[in-house]
């Protein structure tokens, strides 16, 4: 096998999929504390097989390195795996960045309230992931508190989500008698410990269910109650099939608590083992498998000022196929222009720093001054394009106005690099000095107008418009497209990327519009 084959093979990317409060950010925490820990401990040795912890102090880590979960990548080894965790932005309002953060990633980690089951923006988002029959780990969480029957919030998923559940973990009471779990397949009994959620706990370990050391440890009538239900869940669930999960029909289920680290590593344990190395990605000219030699990725966030005292902004690229090595050249596609990449950064269990090479399913951030755009495809030297990544039109409108007038080129600077990380888009009408924001949701006008503020100095203030929805226009025919350009004028825009939208003021005008120029082609969605 080649090195590069070997690389991919240890790579497992994947992002958190859940509802705001089910613990997403406290898995991640647990997670990277893992990964940390055996990071710093400089050994993978003994995990899941043996069960002897790598041991290491996680306090001492925690006031050391400064856990920082807000950071947008991170990479850990664990097991034998070289684990990059993707993370979507934790706001309410379904977020197109979310979206196309789950387009970079291989496997997903559903993690559900298991008091509450499965919760809206759950559905939302296991729909995007369904597009892409992406696989699914389920993690149900918070068992150190009362939750529902964990028969019923299966079967929720399993009618809900469309998704048949496979349990490898099963729980031992839960609130005050949460007692630990049993593994389906290693056939041994976790028993859980409270208040140790900061440290890697030692395991606690009853082989076989038989075993009379279960009854002393649980009571005999947990105990007893246990088979009894085991013998159910084993009967009316489904076995662990991985075909099924590869092809995102079937999730392995795990119980636990992500606040008392506890079931963590059960999850992380089958994650590693489970979930696909990085996956052949379609673009307009063929599928790139992720061991071709040749290197490819493609960008899919961007995210301005990450540190205040670089004023940097990032490109977030998720490599496909062949080797980044600091220094190379590689064909930014879009623009036909070659560029040599020596200051990438890579996202080590939170820490930037430089990459000196890196591999499929890793992330790379590169340091963009303006002329990389999200969707844009990287390749050494082959013109093609990944496809899927999209930019969705907009439904709020407003108009944006500065206090002070003599600040309007920093305004547009401060607008054009914001809509570049895809959060709101920029319009400007092709007739008239003028700015129109859009935006998914209202949350993202007004953290437009705070970063504006702090980040480029500049006060603005909203103005409503009328404005019911926006279209990117193209057509084939040149000629077409000048006359529309010409007599549509008063509605038509350049987004902050200069592509040409359809500004409607009302859903009547855009049908109108729409009949009267047949051969204009109105997209809701921009494919980069
Ligand atoms: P997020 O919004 O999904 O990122 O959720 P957080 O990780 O911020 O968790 C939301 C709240 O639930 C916080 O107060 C956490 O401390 C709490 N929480 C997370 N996991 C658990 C758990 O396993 N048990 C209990 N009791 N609380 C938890």
């Amino acid at each position: 096998m080649s090195t590069l084959q070997q690389e991919v093979g240890k790579r497992r990317t994947f992002a958190i999929i859940s509802h705001p409060d089910a613990g997403k950010t406290t898995i991640t925490e647990k997670v990277l504390l893992f990964g940390q820990a055996l990071q710093k401990a400089g050994t993978v040795k003994g995990r899941g097989g043996s069960g002897q912890h790598a041991k290491s102090d996680w306090m001492e880590m925690e006031k050391e390195r400064g856990i920082s979960v807000t950071t947008s990548v991170m990479q850990f080894p664990y097991n034998d795996r070289l684990v990059n965790l993707l993370d979507t932005p934790g706001h309410e309002d379904f977020s197109e960045d979310t979206y196309r953060t789950l387009t970079a990633v291989d496997s997903c980690l559903m993690v559900i309230d298991a008091a509450k089951g499965v919760e809206d923006r759950t559905r939302k988002l296991m729909e995007v992931t369904r597009l892409r029959d992406t696989p699914i780990v389920t993690f149900m969480n918070k068992l150190d508190r009362d939750i529902r029957d964990p028969m019923e919030v299966m079967d929720e998923v399993e009618s809900e989500l469309n998704m048949m559940c496979a349990p490898i973990t099963w729980p031992i009471g839960c609130g005050k008698e949460f007692k630990g779990v049993y593994h389906l397949h290693r056939d041994e009994t976790i028993l859980y410990q409270s208040g140790q959620g900061h440290t890697i706990q030692d395991l606690n370990v009853i082989k076989g269910l038989d075993n009379p050391e279960l009854d002393q440890a649980i009571g005999d009538d947990l105990a007893e109650q246990l088979r009894e239900e085991l013998e159910l869940v084993v009967g009316a669930s489904n076995e662990f099939d991985l075909e099924l999960f590869l092809q995102g029909e079937l999730t392995p289920v795990y119980f636990g608590t992500a606040l008392g680290n506890f079931g963590v590593d059960h999850m992380l344990d089958g994650l590693t083992e489970w979930a696909p190395a990085p996956q052949p990605r379609a673009t307009d000219v063929r599928v790139v498998e992720a061991s071709d030699e040749k290197f490819s990725g493609f960008v899919f966030k961007i995210q301005a000022n990450m540190d205040p005292k670089h004023r940097d902004r990032i490109a977030f690229m998720r490599i496909c196929s062949g080797k980044y090595s600091k220094g190379m050249k590689m064909r930014h596609v879009r623009i036909g222009k070659d560029v040599s990449i020596s200051d990438a950064v890579t996202f080590m269990a939170g820490d930037r720093s430089h990459a000196e090479e890196a591999f499929p399913g890793d992330i790379i951030g590169l340091h963009n001054h303006g002329t990389i755009q999200i969707g844009d495809t990287f390749s050494q030297g082959e013109a093609l394009k990944f496809t899927g990544i999209p930019n969705f039109a907009p439904e709020m409108f407003r108009r944006i106005r500065l206090k002070d007038p003599l600040k309007q080129k920093q305004l547009l600077k401060g607008l054009v690099q914001l809509s570049e990380e895809g959060a709101v888009q920029v319009f400007r009408p092709i007739d008239r000095n003028d700015l129109i924001v859009g935006a998914v949701g209202v949350l993202q006008f007004e953290v437009v107008v705070a970063r504006l503020r702090t980040e480029y100095k500049v006060e603005a203030v909203y103005e409503p418009i009328s404005v019911a929805t926006a279209r990117w226009v193209t057509c084939d025919d040149e000629r077409k497209l000048d006359e529309f350009r010409r007599k549509a004028g008063v509605n038509l825009a350049l987004d902050g990327g200069d592509s040409l939208t359809y500004i409607a003021p009302t859903m009547v005008n855009l049908n109108l519009t729409m009949e009267r120029y047949p051969d204009i082609e109105f997209h809701k969605t921009r494919e980069h």
